[in-house]
């Protein structure tokens, strides 16, 4: 098992990593939680959670709403919970979302902790102390800067996990290597199909992972600068999630690839390098056009993005395999590219 810390300013979060879900009764500190999951989640994995009272919220973005949070709200409240209430997160990364969010606001902050059951959520949600809720489809409108006190990624949950549900935490993994690491990016390369289930190479996967994360987050835990590297992809990724409904590691590696795309045509990236990121993604089997016919509606939605300063964006770039850079990008130049009005990318 490796750990890792990262010093929120609203209190140190503890990210375990491997074989660790035994460590789940002792952070619990004496205190029964309250667990906040899904139905998949609860069938499947149950019989592991810890002793205490759950609640249960729906599935997929329609779910991750103030009116789920209202609902959870009212759960908390009909527990008779109360400041020192414990909160546990066990699922994917919406659940995580959710939970934090919930947690994080009712009676001002209760104490949460995580055990993401998905690929995505331990090798990025879960991290980092970002919760929050979609408002009218427009992603993570609404939210919170907490640190979970703790995290427990334990690469058990993954047997489970549907193979389409691997390949979008792969392209979270991706990300993280575009953008920090390109050891990582060739170790995703040269696995062996099927070889990315294998214990060792995902407790690998995502304690790279959690380790660029917590660089980035003990660096800039507000996201007033290095840590919007993170957002590599999502320009356009929530855009089209919004737009397509295609699940979020999905909508982030096509946003990944017009990202790179971009960067080749104004001169920061060498085409070579693009085109082997969107290899290794095409390798993993995610998409990675940009569908035309998506266009007009994934321009409208970009005007929403969270990153968005007046008439610019911050658009996170690469200038090299492993390294990002972020620049302002006008608004209308980038929804001019989506629609394919200008010639790059
Ligand atoms: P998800 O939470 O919707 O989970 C996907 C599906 O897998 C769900 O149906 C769930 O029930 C099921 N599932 C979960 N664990 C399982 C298991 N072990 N076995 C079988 N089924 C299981 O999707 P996700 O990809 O985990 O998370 C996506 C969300 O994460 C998005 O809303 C995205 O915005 C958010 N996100 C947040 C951050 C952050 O920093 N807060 C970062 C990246 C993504």
């Amino acid at each position: 098992m490796r750990t890792f810390k990262i010093r929120g300013a609203t209190g140190p979060s503890t990210v375990m990593v491997g074989s660790c879900l035994d460590q789940l009764p002792a952070l619990c500190n004496g205190r029964q939680p309250v667990i906040i999951t899904d139905a998949t989640v609860r069938g499947r994995w149950g019989h592991v959670f810890p002793p205490g009272p759950v609640v249960c919220i729906g599935q997929g973005e329609p779910a991750k709403t103030l009116e789920t949070a209202q609902a959870v709200y009212r759960q908390l409240a009909a527990l008779e919970a109360d400041r020192t209430t414990l909160v546990i997160g066990i699922g994917g990364g919406i659940v995580c979302d959710l939970a934090g969010f919930c947690a994080a606001t009712y009676m001002r902050g209760l104490d949460f902790g995580f055990v993401p059951t998905t690929l995505l959520a331990q090798v990025d949600a879960s991290v980092g102390g970002k919760n929050g809720v979609n408002l009218d489809g427009y992603k993570n409108l609404i939210g919170v800067f907490q640190q979970p006190a703790f995290v427990i990624c334990d690469p058990c949950f993954i047997a489970t996990l549907p193979p389409a549900e691997v390949q979008n935490g792969l392209a979270e993994a991706v990300k993280h290597g575009a953008i920090a690491n390109a050891g990582l990016l060739e170790f995703l390369e040269t696995l062996p199909d099927g070889a990315c289930l294998q214990p060792e190479a995902l407790a690998r996967l995502v304690a790279e992972s959690v380790t660029i994360k917590a660089a980035v987050v003990n660096a800039d835990e507000k996201e007033a600068g290095p840590r919007r590297i993170l957002n590599f992809g999502h320009t356009i990724g929530h855009a089209v999630e919004k737009v397509t409904g295609l699940s979020h590691g999905r909508a982030v590696s096509v946003g990944m690839v017009f990202a790179a795309a971009l960067s080749v045509s104004l001169g920061l990236l060498a085409a070579q390098k693009a085109a082997r990121l969107k290899g290794v993604l095409e390798r993993l089997g995610l998409p990675t056009a940009l569908d035309r016919t998506w266009a007009p509606a994934v321009a409208e939605a970009l005007g929403k993005d969270k990153k968005r300063r007046g008439q610019d964006v911050d658009f996170v770039f690469l200038s090299d395999l492993g390294r990002a850079v972020v620049q302002p990008l006008a608004l209308d130049r980038l929804k001019g590219l989506v629609l394919g009005a200008n010639s790059a990318p």
